[in-house]
């Protein structure tokens, strides 16, 4: 499919020409007047030239941030910041369709993949405008002498600079925006290079759901220059970074500068354990999309298949048919299921991986490396891997590949496959497949990731916390505690005589 054709009668997409900063409410070049090129990674098709924010470019845009902070946003009411957080919701609704579009054309995800997720997107930013009137402080009880009454106030922590990476570039957009708007905090948001385009028109869509200048300001760049200096930056109260864990160990190094606070959503290896038990028809449907959706361009991606020893054969043999019969190609075509890697490096990088497992003794039993049939060669597409014979000690079992690629490794016992599962140094998230709901409780307390799956893979929900354990990263998206991430605590003592 044409990427030309589907973006008919879509002037006001947010494509084409030059895209410029979003600072203060105003669209600016960068002030260095360098731009860089976004192109379609099913077609090699330029998309737009994009303004290419450096470390002056951010300064401005922390002034921004700080006025705004300061000043028109702080006297907002709870009740106001969450109008404007319910109009934003709307206005994401009823351009959804063209948000999803830019996903599938910037970073390569399937329509079908980018239209599924309407409800997570639209409904995170009303949960989050749900919130904004029920932050609240706490009268405490003390044993001081006289009349001493205290309590605490929860106050937003300041300017946040939020880094985002290219995989979802929608959700994860809004899963800053969101709640840093709740809280009654300012943002810089530096969108990943490979995909900025998102980012840019939500921000454009904030400023028409009347949020002031200055509150959401987005400044695409290179990582190690603009994403660097925000890091950095002396007056940014919190860096909220999602990305890989060795940029996440720059960004906390980074954050020494004035000690300013940190989250962390870094990257996975998550296991997916289908014990012999389980209904093999959806666990092959369901592990298989749980490592395949979006190209494996998900940072929880259940990449270590986990199976029973009794099963392991017939499940890899179920499993490489269903990869094989995925439809692979270009997201704008309704039809694919799969789409391409977000970039030529990416590619370098996924295809690398399969050969390093093969080297290692693994054996392809669907895929194996690049497809170039047709028009597949003017992108970066893999085949939907399934890698057979892996030991968990090996390079593709332990480090992220963020690709189409599947290991699967045999296990003999319950004990045996929690100490795989955790046998990692992340913990994001992790699949259990069973009939037996006594082996998924034990499986679910036993397993070291922030989220644990049973009988699916994948689901998320604004109500539902998500976020790592050990190099996984810190701090929760989504679920009440997320807002907490940008607010602070102040204790109010007050002698009364
Ligand atoms: P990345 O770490 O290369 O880049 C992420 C962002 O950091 C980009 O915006 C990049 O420009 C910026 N950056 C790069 N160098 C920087 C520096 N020195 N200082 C500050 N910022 C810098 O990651 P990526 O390739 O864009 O994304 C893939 C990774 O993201 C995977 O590891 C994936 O698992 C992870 N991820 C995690 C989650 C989660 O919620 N845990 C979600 C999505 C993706």
């Amino acid at each position: 499919m044409n990427t030309t054709l589907s973006l008919q009668g879509r002037p006001a997409l947010g494509i084409g020409g030059t895209q410029k900063l979003l600072i203060d409410g105003r669209e600016v070049d960068a002030l260095s007047g360098q731009v860089f090129e976004t192109r379609n990674p099913a077609t090699g098709e330029l998309l737009a030239l994009v303004a290419e924010g450096g470390a002056e470019d951010i300064d401005l845009a922390v002034a921004a941030a700080r006025r705004a902070f300061d000043g028109p946003w702080s006297r907002f009411t709870p009740f106001e910041r969450q109008a404007c957080l319910l109009k934003f919701a709307d206005l994401v609704e009823d351009h959804f369709e063209d948000l999803s579009l830019l996903d599938v054309l910037d970073m390569g995800a399937p329509i079908s993949f980018a239209r599924a997720r309407r409800q997570r997107a639209i409904g995170l930013l009303r949960f989050y405008g749900g919130m904004c009137t029920s932050i609240h402080g706490e009268t405490l009880p003390n044993s001081l002498p006289g009349n001493v009454f205290s309590y605490t106030l929860r106050e937003p922590v300041g300017v946040v600079g939020a880094i985002t990476p290219w995989n979802a570039p929608l959700t994860s957009t809004i899963w800053k925006i969101g709640p840093v708007l709740a809280s009654g905090c300012t943002m810089v948001l530096k969108p990943a290079e490979d995909a900025p385009l998102t980012a840019l028109q939500l921000g454009r869509l904030a400023l028409e759901a009347g949020i002031p200048p200055g509150v959401v300001n987005i400044v695409p760049g290179r990582g190690e220059v603009a994403g660097a200096a925000l890091a950095a930056h002396m007056d940014v109260d919190k860096v909220a970074f999602t990305g890989s864990d060795a940029t996440g160990r720059k960004v906390i190094e980074a954050s020494k500068s004035n000690i300013k606070r940190v989250m962390l959503e870094l990257g996975g290896k998550s296991p997916d354990i289908v014990f012999a038990d389980a209904d093999l028809d959806d666990a092959v449907t369901g592990a298989g999309m749980g490592v395949f959706a979006n190209s494996g361009q998900i940072c929880s991606a259940g990449t270590r298949l986990l199976i029973e020893r009794p099963i392991y054969d017939e499940f890899v043999a179920r499993l490489s048919e269903f990869a094989k019969g995925l439809r692979v190609g270009n997201g704008a075509d309704p039809a694919t299921q799969i789409g391409p890697l977000v970039s030529a490096a990416q590619l370098a990088r996924v295809t690398g991986y399969i050969d390093v497992g093969l080297g290692e003794g693994a054996l392809a039993t669907a895929g194996g490396g690049r497809l170039t049939e047709g028009a597949l060669a003017k992108g970066y597409f893999v085949a939907p891997t399934v890698l057979s014979g892996v030991d968990n000690g090996m390079r593709i079992a332990q480090e992220e590949i963020f690709g189409p690629v599947a290991s699967a490794i045999p296990f003999d016992t319950a004990q045996e496959a929690a100490a795989l599962a955790n046998a990692t140094p992340f913990g994001l998230g992790g699949g259990v497949w069973t009939g037996s709901v006594k082996k998924a409780h034990f499986m679910a307390k036993a397993i070291r990731t922030g989220t644990v799956w049973v009988n699916c893979y994948g689901l998320l929900d604004p109500t539902i916390p998500f976020g790592g354990y050990k190099a996984s990263g810190y701090g929760r998206e989504s679920g009440l505690q997320h807002v907490d991430e940008y607010l602070q605590t102040k204790a109010v003592v007050m002698q009364n005589g």
